[in-house]
Order: structure tokens, then C-alpha cells, then sequence
């Protein structure tokens, strides 16, 4: 397996970057963060430049992608993405970064009054009673 497998355009796609959900549980709250407004849904072979700059001008705070069959087949913090891309969406060949970020489980937060996953704790949107 390529250490980076691209697109015709020489993109690096989502898919290469994003954790699948390994556990039924995951799976289960990814399904109900797609509802979040913070949370971006892309079908996974978009590529990563290109969605760091929706992500980047929408707040978003975790990349959701589906497949073919509209279901989740992983999950992104922004944070990576743009770890990964660059501010400016130029995606950075760095083979060392891209060897650590790539599929790695993020470290995600349930918030509860949302219904949904987040890199924040607490939610920001949310805060606790
Ligand atoms: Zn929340």
C-alpha cells in the first residue's frame, strides 16, 4: 500500500486522512454528529485542500465523510486537516506528519445536550448547567 495515494490531480483525498470508526459506538455517534452545524458531511474522495478551505470559512470543527452509500466511513478533526493542508489549502507533502495524522482516532468529546461528537470539552455551543 502507497504511503500517499492521490487523485488523478495529484490531490491528497480524504479518505487517506480520515479515521474509520472501528467501534459500534463510534459509528453510532458520527451518525448523529452529521446533524451538528459544526460538522462538515464530504463524500470521502474529496480532496483534503479543497475541503480545508470550506471547512476553514465555516467554524466547522470535524470533518464527517460517507461513502457512495451516504454512510460514515470516517471522521477529521479540522485541526489535523489543517495540520496537514496548510491555512491556505496548498496541501504540504509532509511525509512524517501525513504518516502520524493519517487515519489516527481522534480524541473526540460527546456532548450530550447536542447529541453530538467534538473536539471541545465541554462544548462550547453547549456548556454544561
Ligand atoms: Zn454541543
Amino acid at each position: 500500500m502507497p504511503l500517499m495515494r492521490k487523485d488523478g490531480d495529484g490531490n491528497i483525498l480524504l479518505s487517506d486522512l480520515a479515521y474509520s470508526p472501528e467501534m459500534p459506538k463510534e459509528n453510532e455517534r458520527l451518525q448523529m454528529t452529521r446533524a451538528w452545524a459544526r460538522a462538515l458531511v464530504v463524500p470521502e474522495h474529496f480532496d483534503a485542500g479543497g475541503t480545508s478551505k470550506v471547512a476553514g470559512l465555516n467554524e466547522i470543527d470535524l470533518i464527517i465523510t460517507v461513502d457512495a452509500a451516504d454512510q460514515v466511513s470516517g471522521v477529521l478533526t479540522v485541526g489535523d486537516l489543517m495540520q496537514f493542508v496548510g491555512k491556505d489549502g496548498v496541501p504540504s507533502v509532509d511525509r512524517d506528519k501525513f504518516a502520524i495524522i493519517r487515519g489516527r482516532r481522534p480524541k473526540l468529546h460527546w456532548c450530550e445536550e447536542g447529541k453530538h461528537d467534538t473536539t471541545e470539552d465541554p462544548c462550547s455551543q453547549h456548556p454544561p448547567k
